[in-house]
């Protein structure tokens, strides 16, 4: 399964109809829910590069390491 480096703890559950996927972001160090009725993962476990989130933590790493390496 392709997943975000920032994600910290996946966790898909079932309560009746509904899917819960709870997931845990480093960037912003919040616990997130998603309720679904189909098979609908969040975008940490799918596209996550498309992902604000994602985006500006990378950035910021990107331009730390280009800081230790110049
Ligand atoms: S995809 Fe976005 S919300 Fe999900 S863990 Fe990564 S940075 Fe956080």
């Amino acid at each position: 399964m392709r997943r975000c480096p920032y994600l910290e703890e996946f966790v898909k559950d079932r309560r009746s109809v509904l899917r819960v996927y709870r997931f845990d972001c480093h960037v912003d160090r919040k616990s997130k829910r998603k309720y679904a009725l189909s098979d609908s993962p969040p975008i940490c476990v799918r596209t996550y590069e498309d992902c604000p989130l994602y985006q500006a933590e990378k950035r910021r790493e990107d331009r730390t390491i280009t800081r230790y390496t110049d």
